[in-house]
């Protein structure tokens, strides 16, 4: 027998499997790892087919050394789809089954954990007999009476019953009379979280009406379906409920979240309702628990799993559903490389695996919601909260008039007031600044130098004094003092600009002295567990305030927020993307409905310089169709994603010159290609090479080459072969190729 190996070596040689001889009584399957002869080395391998030929010259075969476990570490579905993944990214496939393993088990990094156990190698009567019979130690009389019962015990158990009993079992197991033996066994990861059983609600007509048309697809129909429902119209429960039934059905689930950082609540309802069968896979477990976990998933001993993106890949048996909570969320796209989208790869499995999808989120990208239009997918609404709970009402700002008024702070009067109203009826508030630091720039009033960073075309923010006192690059990390006098024309009037979170954090401790504030941004949630602690402080009421980044708007459910406060909701607004509208809209209706979750109703006060902007409006109002006609037909007319691909081609290099040189071979060469194709030129709607709005990054200049297609069958083969443009070298430049690249800075 033979067997075709993909060698894990990511390289353009070693692209194609190689033919291994399997020699005689060894037996091996597709999917299972294997150690190979590579040149003078030996190497990793997967198998993908076996075959009864090799249709090679004999001496040139060599044989597989020996297989790393006795079974196939990737099933055959997940070979399945590393095969189809790498075919659609024109990539090899020893990067796309990587995916499909954690990371720990190549290299032989992690091992095996085993415990030493005892049991009877006779019958009950027998050891009953023998144990009577024992005169010369009673330890060992005492050990076989133990063991009479049964059952395994570990000898650490043992231990605990009958002092130092290692020499006693050793003469027992040389009597025959018991059997010693290694037992695997797994490292089962602490829960950091309270896990409350099930509180046995009664199912709104929402849920029920959602779950009447998902149960009867789990059966193995496959259903896909987007779950639109208004923040706190109870999602959790319609996933809870389904993945029961999964159960009851004997197949698998898979839960993705966007981070699973900022969903302690989530994983604390799974756990507490299917205890151990839950597994929960994030990157804080240690690398053998993590093996473990997935060696769990895997043996079909966890049949819940609840982790972000890259849980997608887990070999869960007999797969029945896969949700994709929050699904409007950019973390569900890996910014590494092989790249994906996770919700594509779940719907590509539940395809494949006869299995339904549900994407839920209370503001569906437009993307989902298009084809959720189209048929694609079953549209389920929640439009109201769970036990009718009214939505928040909102106020919009206008911080013009603010301004006017003479009110030169972050608070406008209003936020203010509902500030101080809130704290005295010993309610809760959260208050979004979606950056971080104190002032966002510094300037020279002189002659209007802005300080930048070193490495990066990108104005440094201020971080306060009492925490380093530093201007800090936000994209690459760099520090340096605040200028006494202006680096360009001497000047002593260097002023600060611009508010983040800090500055937010102070304006609100003099408002309201003595009341504890929990800030969550990036600066304060870098250590282990740093966003755990600051939910926890808040969650428990320690805190009353929690200011923060957008980390604040994701999915979180405190029952005891009464208020919310955007401090300045243009700020995504005036990104330069064609999603800034979408990302906006979502960042505020989420933020939004964080408000009012719990007995007391809740107020939003949005604070903005864009007061009429529809976007702001219809967020206001949670109201997402009009949001979404809106933005489909803004879309449609500027002929941008869904309607198009955007293709982008971006060169980096320490030289200037290297970047742009890069640049214009692409578009030189891009143009030629699509010269030989009159075809693909009909879809090709725009072409350009420029700068980018970041022209530094890190220290190194950068030139874009954009593209925009019309969405068709020719855009993919443009793709395809663009996506050969990018593998070639180019001198001093590297250069990156993306299909609606997540940012076009
Ligand atoms: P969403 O994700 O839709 O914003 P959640 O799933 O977080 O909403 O649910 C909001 C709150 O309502 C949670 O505290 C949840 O425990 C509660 N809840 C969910 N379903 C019900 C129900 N049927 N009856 C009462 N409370 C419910
Ligand atoms: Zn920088």
């Amino acid at each position: 027998m033979y067997c075709q190996v993909i060698i894990d070596i990511v390289h353009e040689n070693v692209a194609s499997p190689f033919t291994y001889r399997i020699p005689e009584g060894m037996t091996l399957e597709p999917g299972q790892r294997v150690t190979v002869p590579f040149g003078k080395l030996k190497k990793e391998g997967i198998v993908l087919s076996l075959a009864e030929e090799c249709g090679l010259e004999e001496k040139r075969v060599k044989d597989v050394i020996g297989p790393l476990e006795d079974y196939a570490a990737i099933p055959p579905e997940l070979m399945y789809l590393a095969g189809k993944m790498a075919q659609e990214a024109h990539c090899p496939l020893a990067e796309t089954l990587r995916l499909m393993l954690p990371a720990q088990m190549r290299g032989g990094r992690v091992r095996i954990k085993t415990v030493r156990t005892a049991r009877l190698a006779v019958s009950t009567e027998e050891a009953a007999e023998a144990a009577g019979k024992e005169k010369r130690s009673r330890k060992r009389a005492e050990l076989l009476g133990i063991l009479s019962d049964g059952n395994v015990h570990s000898v650490t158990e043992l231990a605990g019953k009958v002092k130092d009993p290692n020499e006693a079992l050793k003469k027992l197991s040389a009597d025959g009379l018991i059997v010693l033996t290694d037992e695997e066994t797994l490292r089962t990861p602490g829960n950091a979280f309270a896990a409350p059983g099930d509180p046995g609600f009664a199912l709104t007509p929402g849920q029920r009406e959602a779950l009447d048309e998902i149960i009867p697809c789990l059966k193995g129909k496959s259903g896909r379906f987007l779950l639109h429902g208004v923040t706190g119209s109870g999602k959790t429960e319609v996933f809870m409920a389904a993945v029961r039934n999964v159960l009851s059905l004997g197949r698998s689930a898979i839960i993705l979240v966007p981070e699973i950082a900022l969903t302690p609540q989530m994983v604390s309802w799974f756990r507490g309702r299917f205890g151990p069968v839950a597994a929960v896979i994030h990157s804080r477990l240690s690398p053998g628990e993590r093996f473990d976990e997935w060696r769990r998933i895997r043996r079909g001993d966890a049949r819940v799993v609840i982790g972000a993106r890259s849980a997608v890949f887990s070999p869960a048996r007999d797969l029945g559903l896969i949700v994709v909570d929050e699904e409007h969320e950019s973390t569900y796209l890996s910014d590494r490389h092989p790249r994906y989208d996770a919700r594509e790869v779940a719907l590509s499995r539940c395809e494949q695996e006869n299995a339904t999808l549900i994407l839920a989120s209370a503001t569906p990208s437009v993307l989902s919601f298009a084809r959720a239009r189209r048929g694609d997918y079953m549209l389920l609404e929640m439009p109201r909260r769970v036990q009718d709970r009214p939505l928040p009402e909102v106020e919009i700002v206008d911080m013009r008039e603010e301004l006017e008024n003479g009110n030169r702070t972050v608070l406008s009067a209003a936020l203010r007031r509902a500030l101080k109203e809130c704290s005295a009826h010993g309610e809760q508030a959260m208050l979004l600044m979606n950056r971080r630091g104190y002032n966002s720039f510094v300037s020279c009033r002189s002659c209007g130098y802005v300080v930048k960073c070193p490495n990066c075309d990108i104005s440094m923010t201020y971080h306060i004094a009492s925490e380093d006192g530093l201007l800090r690059c936000h994209y690459c990390g760099q520090t340096m003092y605040p200028p006494a006098a202006c680096p360009e024309c001497g000047g002593k009037y260097i002023r600060y600009f611009g508010a983040g979170t800090q500055k937010v954090e102070e304006e609100v401790r003099k408002l309201l002295p003595g009341v504890t504030i929990a800030r969550m941004d990036y600066d304060t949630t870098s250590g282990k567990d740093g966003h755990g602690r600051i939910l926890e402080e808040f969650r428990s009421g320690r805190a009353r305030i929690l200011i923060g980044t957008q980390m604040i708007a994701k999915g979180l459910d405190f029952p005891h927020v009464t208020l919310v406060g955007v401090i300045a909701a243009d700020m995504t607004l005036n990104l330069p993307d064609y999603r800034s509208r979408e990302r906006t809209f979502q960042l505020l209706t989420q933020v939004a409905g964080r408000a009012g979750r719990g007995e007391q109703p809740g107020k939003v006060i949005i604070q903005t310089y864009k007061p009429d902007d529809s976007v702001i409006r219809f967020a206001s109002a949670q109201d997402y169709r009009s949001f979404f006609e809106d933005e489909f037909t803004r879309r449609r007319r500027g002929l941008y994603p869904p309607f198009t691909l955007i293709v982008r081609f971006l060169a980096e290099s320490p030289k200037e010159e290297k970047a742009a040189e890069a640049a214009d071979r692409i578009e030189s060469d891009t143009r030629k290609l699509i010269g030989q194709h009159p075809e693909w030129e009909r879809k090709l709607l725009l072409i350009s090479n420029d700068t980018p709005s970041v022209k530094v990054l890190r220290g190194k200049n950068r030139r874009h080459v954009m593209m925009k297609m019309l969405v068709s069958r020719e855009a993919d083969e443009m793709i395809a072969a663009m996506t050969e443009l990018a593998r070639a070298e180019y001198e001093e430049a590297e250069v990156w190729f993306e299909v609606n690249p997540t940012t076009m800075i």
